[in-house]
C-alpha cells in the first residue's frame, strides 16, 4: 500500500467557515476539528512502520474523517440527494436519518431529496417521484428495517443519472450500497468530472457480509450475526430434541464467511461451519458426511452452519445465470447439502431427523441493534463532514477504530475474506472441534 492509493479527491479549496464553529463554543479545541494533512496511519506496529524505511511524514495513511474548519459548499445553497441500492441490510434507515439530521441541524442544509428505488430513481422513464427528506420525515425511521427509499438492482446509465443531478441542481450525492453500487457511484463521479461539474459523490458502504476491504467492520454486520446466532440456537434445540437430530443453517456470505464464523462464535452450538473460503469434500473417509454421521452416532445430534457461497463446486453443469445487476446467481447449497446428508445417513442405516433453517431474509430486514445504531450515525456524520468539505469519489469507513475517508477505487479493489490461516478461523475450529478442512 502506498500513500497515493489512499489519497481522496476534492472538488476544490475550502473557503467557507464551518457553521459548526458556534456549536463547539468560542474556542473549539483542535480535537474537534481535523487538521488538513493529518493522517490515520496505515501501519500500526513498529515492525510495519520501520520496514517502510521512510521519514515519518511520508508514512502512508488514510485521511481522517470529521469536521473541517473550512468547508467547500455554502450550506444555505447546498442541495443534497440520497439513494440506497442493492440488497437490504440492517441500518439503512439509520444512515438516511443520520445524514438528514446532521445536514439540517448542524450545517443548516434544508434541501435534501431521497431518490426512490436505487439508481432507477434518477431515470425519467421509471417515473419514481423524489421524497423530501426532513427531520420530521426521518424522525423514527431507524426503528424499522429495510429502507424508506426503496432499492433496486439493474444497470442504469451514469450519464442520465448526472443529467438528473444537474437538472435538480444537486451538489452532493450520498450513495448507500454495496460493491456494485459503489462501482456505479464511481461511474457517476467520472461523468461529473468529464463534464466539469462540481458534484460530490460520497458513499457509505453497505455489506451485510462484511466483505469491504480495509474497514474494521461494515454497518449491520453485528446485527446480522446476532440474529443469525438465534437460528443456530433454534437448530440446536431442534437437533438435541430428536433422535438422530441434525440442524442445517444456511447463512449469508456469498464470498466471505464472516457471518457464519461470528454467529458460530456468538452461539457455540455448531459442530461444523462451512465457508466459501475453504472448499470441502462430502464423500470419503475424511469428507464431511462421514464426519457428521460419526458425530451423530456418538453424540446423538449435530448442527451444521453453511454460508451461501460455500461448496459451489459440489454441483457441476448447472447453467450460469445472473441477477439484474450482473451478479452471478449461486446455486442454493442449503437444500443440496440437506439432501446429501439425508442420502448418506440412509445408506448407512443411521437414524436422521434433519431440520433445515434459512433465515436470510429475516436477518437482512431487521432493525439495527444498539451497536449498529451508534455505528451508522457516526458513519453518517463522517459522510456529511466529508461531503461538505468537497471530498468526492470516496467512502467513509473505520480503520483500526478511527473514522476515515477512503477512495472508492480502493473500496471496490477486492473483497475482505476470512483468512483460513488467521486467528478468526482458528477460533472457529476451537469452538466447533471440526478439522481444519474436510477432504
Ligand atoms: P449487494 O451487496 O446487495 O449486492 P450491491 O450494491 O453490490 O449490493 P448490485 O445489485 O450489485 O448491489 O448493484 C447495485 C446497483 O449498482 C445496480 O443498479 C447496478 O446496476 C449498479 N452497478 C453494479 N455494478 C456496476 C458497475 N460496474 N458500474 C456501474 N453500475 C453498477
Ligand atoms: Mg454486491
Amino acid at each position: 500500500m502506498d500513500g497515493a492509493e489512499l489519497e481522496v479527491r476534492t472538488l476544490g479549496p475550502c473557503r467557507i467557515d464551518s457553521p459548526l464553529l458556534p456549536l463547539l463554543g468560542e474556542r473549539p479545541t483542535t480535537q474537534h476539528y481535523i487538521d488538513e494533512g493529518d493522517k490515520v496511519l496505515f501501519d500500526d506496529t513498529l515492525t510495519m512502520i520501520s520496514s517502510r524505511k521512510v521519514p515519518l511524514d511520508e508514512l502512508p495513511g488514510f485521511e481522517p474523517a470529521g469536521p473541517r474548519r473550512k468547508i467547500y459548499f455554502d450550506p444555505s445553497k447546498t442541495r443534497v440527494g440520497i439513494v440506497t441500492c442493492g440488497g437490504l441490510c440492517p441500518g439503512l434507515n439509520n444512515v438516511i436519518r443520520g445524514l438528514v439530521l446532521e445536514l439540517t441541524n448542524h450545517y443548516g442544509v434544508n434541501r435534501i431529496f431521497g431518490f426512490r428505488h436505487g439508481y432507477q430513481g434518477f431515470i425519467a422513464k421509471y417515473g419514481h417521484s423524489v421524497v423530501d427528506l426532513t427531520p420530521e420525515r426521518v424522525a423514527h425511521i431507524d426503528e424499522d428495517g429495510g429502507t424508506i427509499l426503496g432499492t433496486s438492482r439493474g444497470q442504469q446509465d451514469p450519464g442520465e443519472i448526472v443529467d438528473c443531478l444537474s437538472r435538480m441542481n444537486i451538489n452532493i450525492l450520498f450513495v448507500i450500497g454495496g460493491d456494485g453500487t459503489l462501482r456505479g457511484a464511481r461511474a457517476i463521479a467520472d461523468v461529473v468530472t468529464e463534464r466539469g461539474e462540481k458534484i460530490a459523490v460520497v458513499g457509505i458502504p453497505k455489506t451485510i457480509d462484511n466483505d469491504i476491504p480495509y474497514i474494521d467492520q461494515s454497518f449491520g454486520f453485528q446485527t446480522a450475526f446476532a440474529k443469525a446466532a438465534e437460528s443456530i440456537r433454534a437448530a440446536s434445540a431442534e437437533a438435541t430434541s430428536a433422535p438422530g437430530g441434525v440442524g442445517v443453517v444456511r447463512l449469508m456470505g456469498r464470498h466471505s464467511g464472516f457471518i457464519a464464523c461470528y454467529a458460530t462464535l456468538a452461539k457455540s452450538d455448531a459442530d461444523v461451519v462451512l465457508i466459501p473460503e475453504l472448499p470441502f469434500t462430502l464423500e470419503g473417509e475424511r469428507g464431511l458426511l462421514t464426519y457428521l454421521r460419526r458425530r451423530v452416532e456418538k453424540r446423538g445430534h449435530a448442527v451444521v452452519v453453511v454460508a451461501e457461497g460455500a461448496g459451489q463446486d459440489l454441483v457441476e453443469g448447472l447453467p450460469e445465470s445472473s441477477d439484474a445487476s450482473g451478479n452471478r446467481k449461486l446455486f442454493d447449497i442449503g437444500p443440496e447439502l440437506s439432501r446429501r446428508i439425508t442420502d448418506h445417513f440412509a445408506e448407512h442405516g443411521t437414524e436422521l431427523n434433519l431440520k433445515y433453517i434459512d433465515p436470510s431474509y429475516h436477518i437482512r430486514s431487521v432493525p439495527a441493534n444498539p451497536y449498529d445504531n451508534v455505528y451508522t450515525i457516526r458513519l453518517a456524520h463522517a459522510a456529511v463532514h466529508a461531503a461538505m468539505s468537497g471530498r468526492t469519489e470516496m467512502v467513509v469507513g473505520r480503520w483500526r477504530r478511527r473514522f476515515i475517508h477512503m477512495p472508492i477505487e480502493l473500496a471496490v479493489s477486492h473483497r475482505n475474506q476470512v483468512d483460513p490461516a488467521g486467528d478468526l478461523w482458528m477460533s472457529v475450529l476451537e469452538a466447533t472441534g471440526q478439522p481444519y478442512r474436510f477432504g
